[in-house]
């Protein structure tokens, strides 16, 4: 066969592990064949990947491409303050536009958050995008532009709640394609008399009309879940029991959860919600950089990733907010949020930290309902190249990505856009 592409002698990342020293075979944008020795003298582009990791590409699957780069974090002393302050930049800054006006200014923006996560080996985002009366769906279409223009070099996903009042529009952005999980954060309100936003004590009641919406248009659900500081995670608990007797396994992400986490959490309610976020085949997303972050001082701050993953639950680790309100750093680069992580879990064995490889790529994948994701033949040709000769290294040394590849074609090559 004539290849488009031959990727050779590389060692090659399954999701159970390592394999040694196979030739990767490329045709009209699929993986088409790995084997021992593959005939390279008729493909186009041979790639030496000797003393080299192929990984399939990266997944982030919680950002807000909206938000990025927006406002310093000054201000913050916890989610509720960095959620009223936002609310009031934004509100402040686009006060008077029109929604074209909105469209455009976002669309620089989202334009640079895509341009910095291709440069990352990162091959599908699936962003969060804020429908609310101040930007209406202007959000929405900024992203489903982008979309469209760089669907060649990576896959974008949408999550957006649907707000109250503005259910029409919602629906209306739905009828058109551009949404495709049905989010939501129940946790949370806004106070009727203040207009600031706080905590919802009817957070079971709001993700019943979650699962609702989820059930009438046949959209799976990505929501934040349990994101205080308090030892209280029944939402999280609900959402599992929910998902179990709705049989929607592996139709339900819960991010953050940092809850479970939080001083005074009781060891067996901790280990009873995990089991059945287990049972249930709930994904789960931790947000590590920006959970420290928004934390207070004299604690941890992020999910038990160590102990969901001994109960077999598939976690993803994602950026979610990057240099806005909420948190002021970030790159969109998942070989670092990973380090991060495996840093904070105290995951540092090379079979821990090939697992937090599954955690930026095989996992989220699967939470984000990605088809044909992997290294196998038929699988589609999304993958990175990295400068380490084994995965846990190229964790630890956050290797350099040589190659980053989109359906066949290269796409960035040593940090830049190609
Ligand atoms: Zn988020």
């Amino acid at each position: 066969m004539k290849y488009d592409v031959v990727i050779a002698n590389g060692t090659l990342f399954l999701s159970y592990g390592e394999m040694g020293k196979r030739d990767i075979g490329v045709k009209d944008g699929r993986i088409v064949a790995v084997e021992d020795r593959l005939e390279k003298s008729d493909a186009d582009i041979v790639i030496n990947a000797s003393d080299k990791v192929v990984v399939p590409g990266f997944v982030d699957s919680h950002i807000h491409m909206d938000k990025a780069f927006s406002a310093d974090a000054d201000c913050c002393c916890g989610l509720l303050d960095a959620c009223n302050h936002s609310k009031q930049e934004l509100t402040a800054y686009y006060q008077g536009w029109s929604s074209e006006d909105i469209i455009s200014d976002m669309m620089e923006n989202i334009e640079k958050v895509v341009q910095q996560c291709i440069v990352n080996g990162t091959s599908a985002v699936r962003t969060n995008v804020a429908v609310n009366p101040v930007v209406r769906t202007a959000g929405l279409q900024a992203v489903n532009r982008i979309r469209e223009k760089y669907k060649e070099k990576i896959d974008i996903l949408v999550t957006a709640d649907c707000p109250t009042g503005m259910e029409k529009e919602w629906e209306d952005a739905l009828r058109h394609g551009w949404i495709d999980f049905i989010g939501g954060y129940p946790n949370l309100k806004e106070d009727a008399r203040t207009h600031r936003i706080c905590y919802d004590d009817r957070k079971l009641r709001n993700a019943e009309y979650i699962f609702a919406l989820s059930e009438k248009y046949k959209l799976p659900v990505d929501l934040h879940c349990d994101e205080s500081d308090e030892p209280d995670f029944t939402l999280f608990r609900y959402i599992c029991e929910q998902t179990w007797r709705r049989q929607m396994e592996g139709e339900v992400t819960v991010s953050h959860i940092t809850a479970l986490g939080a001083r005074g959490a009781e060891e067996e309610a901790v280990a009873d919600a995990i089991a059945w976020c287990a049972k249930a085949g709930v994904h789960v997303t931790t947000l590590t950089g920006q959970n420290l972050f928004l934390m207070p001082e004299d604690r941890r701050g992020t999910t038990r990733v160590k102990q969901l993953r001994d109960a077999g639950v598939r976690v993803a680790i994602a950026s979610d907010n990057v240099r806005d309100a909420f948190c002021p750093f970030g790159n969109y680069d998942l070989m670092e949020e990973a380090l991060l992580t495996a840093q904070v879990h105290k995951l540092g064995t090379d079979r821990e930290l090939l697992d937090i490889m599954n955690m930026i790529t095989y996992f989220p994948a699967a939470s984000c309902k990605l088809e044909a994701y992997g290294l196998l033949p038929g699988c589609a040709a999304n993958l990175v190249i990295l400068d380490a000769d084994y995965v846990p290294e190229a964790l630890r040394s956050q290797a350099k990505k040589s190659y980053v590849m989109h359906l066949g074609k290269i796409v960035a090559k040593n940090g830049k856009i190609v």
